[in-house]
């Protein structure tokens, strides 16, 4: 497969929050899957089409904050990347936490990249942080969950299904190659959901 041989082109949000431990989850899931990765930081508009990548990760930290710095006009990467993943549906996207937020809610007057509703905040302050064992529908097995002032899906749609799940509750929606994940998979041992990004792109690289 022609995917295997090419260096696949991942694309950082480095806007804010939880930047490089997505870094280091990238290169081991690379290692583990035998993949050539290059990760090419975006920080402006013109970050994005230099790399061109063959995949996006949107981090967590602070959805208030990254919107202001991304249409910061100093930066402009926001609408950019909104509009770059819109223009292409194949495109693996993984956003965590926040990133989840901004791909529901990308409020840039287009339509959402992720087809569900959140909610900030919503289980509470800070301290109402923690950490729980999930099932990772998507990968077929359970996960340590970290859920750091998390958010959490009100809905999804039809055209959307279920990634992940804690107890009951939905903490991971899928729609098309648009993964979106209300817990960090980052700060885990486990580069499953890191892996699921790299494989999907080197289908879609081929
Ligand atoms: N509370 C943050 C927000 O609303 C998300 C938290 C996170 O990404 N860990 O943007």
């Amino acid at each position: 497969m022609a995917g295997r041989t090419a260096v696949l082109r991942i694309g950082l949000v480095m806007l804010q929050g939880a930047r490089h431990v997505h870094i280091a989850a990238l290169q081991r899931a690379a290692e583990e899957c035998n993949i050539e990765i290059e990760v090419h930081e975006l920080r402006k508009a013109s970050d994005l089409a230099a790399a061109d990548p063959h995949a996006i990760v949107l981090p967590g930290g602070e959805s208030t904050t990254m919107r202001l710095t991304g249409n910061h006009e100093a930066s402009g990467l926001l609408p950019a990347l909104f509009e770059w993943i819109r223009s292409d549906s194949s495109l693996p996207v993984l956003g965590t936490c926040a990133g989840a937020i901004l791909l529901a809610d990308p409020q840039d007057g287009g339509d959402p990249l992720i087809g569900a509703n959140i909610d900030r905040n919503a289980y509470g302050r800070q301290s109402d942080s923690f950490q729980s064992p999930l099932k990772a529908t998507i990968l077929g097995r359970d996960f340590p969950g970290v859920f750091i002032r998390a958010p959490r899906f009100a809905s999804h749609s039809e055209s959307s299904s279920v990634a992940a799940l804690h107890g009951e509750e939905v903490v991971g929606v899928r729609t098309g190659n648009r993964l979106a994940l209300t817990f960090h998979p980052e700060l885990s041992s486990d580069t499953g959901f890191h892996r699921w990004l790299l494989e999907t792109a080197t289908g879609a690289a081929t």
